[in-house]
């Protein structure tokens, strides 16, 4: 599938491309950062699934990048941001999903107060899952309007929103654990277009609200980790304030770590907390919440974070987050971009 200067939302529906997990995410941003979504685990990263990319460079001219034409670049350009060049438009592998495109997934959520035992259940579960199931982990303020229940709206709660891309006459069996474990509130799997899934939750992020946010790489949901999300988890300081525990696992996790720009592929999750809030009145609120939730939380991580989750946070944290392949990422900008005209990102210096 080829995209060009903007992304079509609903593509068709036969095959899902690698992207997010919020249609209106601008495709550029997300596949040059790596691109975490549902199909990660069974298809791996957006940058996984990148065939080529049209570039314009620092000097203005214009090159097509991929594995045979100037292969140095397109590496970088997997997981790089915006460090290397305008990408004007990308060629990605699609792939066939579900039943012409139909999944079954969206959120099963539970009581706040069930956190720490739903974190250790699915930890314990998720390696025995089949690529075709993915689910990420949220901590959330159940929003006041339909779907949800009215009896719910407003109530703290950690959900999973789950996609599986199989064969539905499996669909049962595969979700079996899902269907038997703990008493949730809501149980919203069904089947549903892969689109319907991907832009479930559009809504409730429309564009023009503030946002704070802090990351982390994690091996692992560790039960020192558990506790610091039941306690902020309970101190969500706004309805739309939340926290997501991404998998980076299966064919996401496959691909050596210097295949790509994008480094961290230990097979572990990309946590993300979020405070966001329509008033500017609350910016001090949501953003001192994020920030205490990050201290507390760091210790327990692997040390970096992906770069589309973070804020201006400097260069030891952008190196942390490249890990070994920071020295090569700055070698292609000396060669592409020597005098760092696109700096106005999480920026690779030039190597000197
Ligand atoms: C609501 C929401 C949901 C999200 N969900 C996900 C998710 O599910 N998975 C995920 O992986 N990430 C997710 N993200 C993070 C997302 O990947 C980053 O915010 C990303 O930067 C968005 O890209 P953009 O093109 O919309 O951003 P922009 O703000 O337009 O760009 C961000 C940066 O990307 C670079 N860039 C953008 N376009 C180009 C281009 N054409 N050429 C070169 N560089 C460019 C530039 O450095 C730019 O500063 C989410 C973000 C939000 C706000």
């Amino acid at each position: 599938m080829h995209v060009g200067r903007r992304r079509p939302r609903h593509r068709g529906v036969r095959h899902g491309d690698a992207c997010g997990f919020i249609a209106s995410t601008g495709v550029a941003g997300l596949t040059l950062g790596g691109g975490i979504g549902y199909l990660a685990r069974r298809f791996g990263l957006t940058v996984d699934n990148l065939l080529a990319a049209d570039v314009v460079l620092a000097d203005g001219s214009f090159v097509t990048a991929s594995e045979t034409a100037h292969p140095d670049l397109f590496w970088a350009l997997r997981g790089g941001g915006g460090n290397f060049g305008v990408v004007t438009s990308f060629t990605f592998r699609c792939h066939d999903i579900g039943e012409n495109g139909v999944v079954v997934g969206g959120p099963v959520l539970y009581d706040l107060a069930d956190a720490a035992e739903v974190m250790r259940w699915y930890r314990a579960l998720s390696p025995s899952l089949p690529e075709e199931l993915s689910g990420w982990i949220g901590l959330l303020t159940i929003p006041p309007a339909p779907p949800f229940p009215e009896e719910l709206w407003g109530r703290k709660a950690c959900g999973i929103v789950w996609c599986y891309t199989g064969p539905h006459d499996r669909a049962d069996q595969v979700l079996e654990p899902v269907r038997t474990f703990g008493s949730p509130l809501l149980d919203g799997v069904q089947p549903l277009p892969f689109t319907a899934l991907q832009s479930a939750f559009d809504a409730l992020y429309p564009a023009g609200l503030q946002w704070y946010w802090r990351a982390d790489f994690f091996h692992e949901i560790s039960d020192a980790a558990i506790a610091v999300h039941e306690r902020f988890g309970a101190r969500l300081p706004t309805g739309h304030s939340t926290m997501h525990l991404y998998p980076i696992d299966g064919a996401a996790a496959r691909v050596p770590e210097d295949a790509t720009a994008f480094a961290y592929r230990d097979g572990g999750w990309a946590g993300v907390i979020v405070g966001v809030d329509p008033d500017p009145a609350n910016a001090a609120a949501i953003t001192q919440w994020a920030k205490d939730y990050w201290e507390e939380l760091h210790p327990t991580s692997a040390g970096g974070a992906y770069v589309n989750f973070m804020m201006e946070e400097g260069q030891d944290r952008i190196r942390a987050s490249y890990r070994g392949n920071y020295d090569r990422l700055a070698e292609v900008k000396r060669r592409y971009d020597p005098d760092n005209a696109f700096h106005l990102n999480q920026n690779v210096t030039p190597a000197r």
